[in-house]
């Protein structure tokens, strides 16, 4: 069955890896779904390109230098320009919007996915490091506001999968499948000095320069434990992690009688934003199918956290619990930085985490402008860290 409404979708962070593959979705399916809102950053090329394709009612480009090449570009046609950081925050208000995808990377995201929610938007879910850093708070306003988070993160998106129908019965654990990256099986020696061409060739996803660095260091394992915390309400020890290397199996749900559900599927990252745009229909689509025959051997294996200690650092910081998360994830997005501008080595990138876990102010019950502070104080903090090291 087909929805009656065509869905007017903001994708915040259009020329993002998320953003790109979620307008391929659109592109497919145009009876369903319309590009009413497009945003970018730096990438003011691709960002008019996009609006010229899908003719939305708006474009936002962040980064302010670049507003007059946009303006020029989109001037003889009848789609609105904005500039900067409040112009995203506030264009996620609009009557016009059913739902926005939040696709833009890092802390950057959090206000505008803040508000679209306080603005009774449902929300696809792809920005993890608003969740890791404000879940109490994002989880909270979308209660009050009604507004369902649907998930983009592939892992997430099986969880929900497999949840449904299951509203009666509670999750004893997940399972969070990961791929180990690049460097599975890797000795710790051996790591000291790869590059960052080496740690950005992902054996199985490509994806933006940052979350490619985090998969290949497990933070975004660690991210995603802490995602998953929000999303489906659980304690830390009700998640697992596994290292599954051929990334079929998204993830999986184990209930009450030890049964365990899995979503499975080739790894394209379309097949989650489909689910999120399109549910509770499954959209029928022409992407590559699996083929058992074809691999004919899953293998599981436990994370090194020894080895991996990102993932360690972001149990630890669930645990302890208030803005350690948030300071967790401010030292690592600066931390990658540098690791991408050749500032630091790679095993360097949880050195600098742990050391702002342990400096940086903690505050056991934050709040919304804590959040902020706390992120601002530990980058200040991490970049010095590094400067140190150079
Ligand atoms: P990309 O780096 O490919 O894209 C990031 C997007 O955010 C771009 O549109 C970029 O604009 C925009 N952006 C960057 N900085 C800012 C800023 N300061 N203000 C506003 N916009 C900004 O990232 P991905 O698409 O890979 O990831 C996006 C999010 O989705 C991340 O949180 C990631 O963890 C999550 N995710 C990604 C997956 C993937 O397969 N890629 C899988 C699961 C989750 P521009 O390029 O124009 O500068
Ligand atoms: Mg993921």
């Amino acid at each position: 069955m087909r929805p009656a409404l065509k869905k007017n979708i903001a994708i915040l962070g259009s020329t993002g890896s998320i953003g790109t593959q979620t307008l391929d979705v659109i592109r497919q399916h145009p009876d369903l779904f319309a590009a009413e809102i497009l945003t970018g950053h730096a990438n003011a090329d691709l960002l008019i390109q996009q609006a010229l394709e899908f003719m939305p009612n708006a474009v936002v480009v962040t980064d302010a230098t670049k507003y007059d090449e946009v303006r020029t570009a989109l001037d003889p046609y009848d789609i609105k320009v904005y500039a900067g950081e409040d112009s995203l925050e506030q264009i996620v208000e609009s009557d016009e919007i059913h739902m926005v995808v939040t696709a833009i990377v890092g802390f950057a995201g959090l206000r505008s996915t803040l508000n679209a929610i306080r603005h009774k938007k449902n929300i696809a879910l792809a920005n993890k490091e608003t969740l890791v850093v404000a879940g109490d708070i994002i989880m909270k306003n979308a209660r009050e506001a009604g507004v369902t988070i649907f998930p983009v993160d592939s892992e997430h998106s099986a969880i929900y999968q497999c949840l449904a129908g299951e509203f009666h019965n509670p999750i004893e654990k997940i399972i969070l499948t990961a791929s180990g990256g690049p460097f599975r099986g890797r000795t710790l020696e051996s790591l000291a000095h790869i590059t960052k061409e080496e740690a950005l060739q992902h054996p199985n996803w490509v994806m933006g320069n940052k979350i490619t660095i985090d998969s290949a260091s497990m933070m975004n394992k660690g991210l995603e434990v802490i995602e998953a915390r929000w999303l489906f309400n659980l304690k830390p020890e009700q998640i697992e992690v596994i290292i599954h290397p051929q990334s079929i199996i998204h993830s999986m749900v184990q209930f009450g009688d030890g049964s365990i559900k899995a979503q499975m599927g080739l790894p394209d990252m379309r097949v989650p934003i489909a689910y999120a745009l399109g549910y509770p229909h499954r959209l029928q689509t022409t992407f590559p199918r699996f083929d058992f025959a074809a691999c004919a051997t899953f293998t599981f294996e436990a994370p090194d956290t020894k080895i991996f200690r990102n993932l360690a650092l972001a149990f630890e910081a669930l645990k302890q619990g208030g803005n350690m998360p948030c300071i967790i994830n401010a030292a690592n997005e600066v931390a990658v930085d540098a690791f991408l501008h050749d500032k630091i080595g790679f095993l360097e990138i949880a050195d600098v985490i742990e050391i702002c876990m342990q400096t940086s102010t903690f505050i056991k019950t934050p709040s919304l402008d804590d959040y902020f502070h706390s992120n601002s104080e530990t980058r200040i903090l991490c970049t010095e860290i590094i400067k140190k090291r150079q």
